[in-house]
């Protein structure tokens, strides 16, 4: 086992029930997904002896070779980088969930891809979160806000997509608070064209209670869960 991991596994869930409590919500509705990118397989096959099934991961060479050599143990593969259209038939093929849907020609692979005859990994649809970009820097990926119902009715008219909500990054050293807000309220405005795209993908190791306070469903936590994550090779 790796050391250490046990206990931060459960600092995090104690600080994810607290913060649900403060908010008013019941913690069964927040999805904890580990956020395992850099460390090794191993890592991941620890955190699933502790009961953690949700796994997240951005790079798909390295996603790819690890959901294929711990595929005997059921995990939920969620794919949270920035992707490439040409990896989507891959990507497809071992994640559950793609968090960073976020132009037109990527919504358009993933939907052939989900056809094709590779995937999904969880027999269909794929579970789609699109991915905002709250600080107008296209450099970390994202649709704008203006472009996000048009992306959503995409996805909406794709056969082997599921729209599960909204999916962000808060804007690097601002206080997330108000981008959390932000997203709430681009929540709202996508529920009432569909209104079972009810998630919020938001909150990493270092702002998921404001996440949750803002109405986060599903937490993207690595660090704080994994410790420091090795330098990429
Ligand atoms: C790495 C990563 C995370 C987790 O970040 P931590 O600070 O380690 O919790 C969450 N979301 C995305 C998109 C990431 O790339």
């Amino acid at each position: 086992m790796t050391p250490g991991l046990s206990e931060r596994l459960t600092v995090v869930r104690e600080r994810i029930q607290a913060a649900a409590r403060l908010a008013g919500r019941d913690p069964a509705e927040i999805t904890l997904i580990a956020v395992t990118k850099f460390h090794p397989a191993s890592l991941v096959r620890d955190l699933a002896a502790l009961g953690q099934r949700d796994v997240g991961e951005n790079r798909d060479q390295e996603a790819h070779a690890k959901a294929g050599e711990l595929a005997s143990l059921g995990l939920h593969w969620h794919f949270i980088g920035q992707l490439q259209t040409n990896k989507a038939r891959r990507v497809v093929s071992y994640a559950h969930a793609v968090h960073s849907v976020d132009r037109p020609r990527l919504v358009d692979a993933l939907d052939a891809a989900v056809g094709g005859e590779n995937g999904p990994a969880n027999g269909g649809p794929l579970d789609c979160f699109l991915q905002v970009s709250l600080d107008g820097s296209p450099g970390r990926g994202g649709v704008t806000p203006d472009g996000l119902l048009p992306l959503a009715q995409q996805v909406l008219a794709a056969a082997g997509l599921r729209l599960r909500g909204l999916m962000a990054v808060a804007p690097l050293g601002e206080d997330p608070d108000p981008a959390f807000e932000h997203l709430r309220l681009l929540s709202l405005r996508l529920r009432r064209l569909a209104p079972e795209a009810n998630a919020i993908s938001a909150g990493m190791s270092h702002d998921f209670e404001k996440a949750i306070a803002h109405g986060a469903t599903h937490l993207r936590i690595g660090t704080a869960i994994t410790g420091i994550r090795p330098t990429r090779g």
